[in-house]
């Protein structure tokens, strides 16, 4: 076994560009993730939390700079090879759930099994996620059927299934009431108890302080990312 982090990214910078002009919305990114953290990114809105998940997820890639996972080098990948790794590794979580509307639970959290090959009991993996997030009895629901915190539940399920090494949050409790987000945050606490890597984009002190190490980003520096 070796120490090495997680996740590294050295020296990262995203940007954009509009014609002549290049917006850097990512700047000198320098982060290392150690297996089983539990994390939040905050920041003020435009400041590039949402960028730096989805490139750390493998939905963007970076301009420029370094990402390692596990030690390899994950920069420069084809798309064929992100996708892969992305559906092995990561775990993803959304403000507004983005499950679909037609499918109940059950069909909504087998959906990332749906693109694996090897994928083995299926029905036992997806009634443990199921079970993990308490809505075993929940199965044969609908989103439309289900209260906010069940639908984020079962996101949470959905983002679980396929045992990913980092569960991404980017404002899961930005849709609930105050109530309803600790319910959430108790959850990734829990995941995070039981040996999750868990990451949640937030802007909201009270989601930062439940986790143990507050990444404060703006204008697209990270500013400081003490443990707590
Ligand atoms: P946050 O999640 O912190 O609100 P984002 O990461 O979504 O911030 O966005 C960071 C900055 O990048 C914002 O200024 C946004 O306008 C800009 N941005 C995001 N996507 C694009 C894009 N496709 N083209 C140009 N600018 C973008
Ligand atoms: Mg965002």
């Amino acid at each position: 076994m070796s120490n090495q982090p997680l996740v590294q990214l050295r020296d990262l910078e995203k940007a954009y560009y509009l014609g002549d002009e290049e917006i850097l919305v990512l700047k000198n990114i320098e982060l290392d993730v150690s297996a089983g953290e539990f994390i939040s990114i905050m920041g003020t809105s435009g400041s590039g939390k949402s960028t730096l998940m989805n490139i750390i997820g493998f939905l963007d890639n970076a301009t420029r700079g370094t990402y390692r996972l596990k030690g390899q080098d994950v920069s420069d990948l084809s798309d064929d090879d992100e996708a892969h790794i992305r559906n092995r590794e990561i775990g993803f979580v959304y403000q507004n759930f983005n499950l679909l509307p037609r499918c109940d639970a059950y069909e909504n959290v087998a959906l990332p099994l749906f693109y694996r090959e090897d994928s083995g009991n299926n029905h036992a993996q997806i009634m443990h996620a199921l079970d993990i997030v308490g809505l075993a009895d929940r199965a044969k629901h609908r989103p439309n059927e289900m209260s906010g915190g069940q639908r984020q539940r079962v996101a949470i399920a959905r983002a679980l299934v396929s045992d990913p090494s980092i569960l991404l949050a980017d404002e899961p409790t930005g849709a609930l009431d105050t109530r309803t987000s600790v319910d959430i945050m108790n959850l990734f606490a829990r995941l995070h108890g039981d040996g999750c890597t868990v990451i949640v984009v937030t802007h909201e002190q009270e989601v930062a302080e439940r986790t143990e190490r507050i990444i404060h980003i703006r204008d697209g520096r990270i500013e400081d990312g003490a443990y707590r």
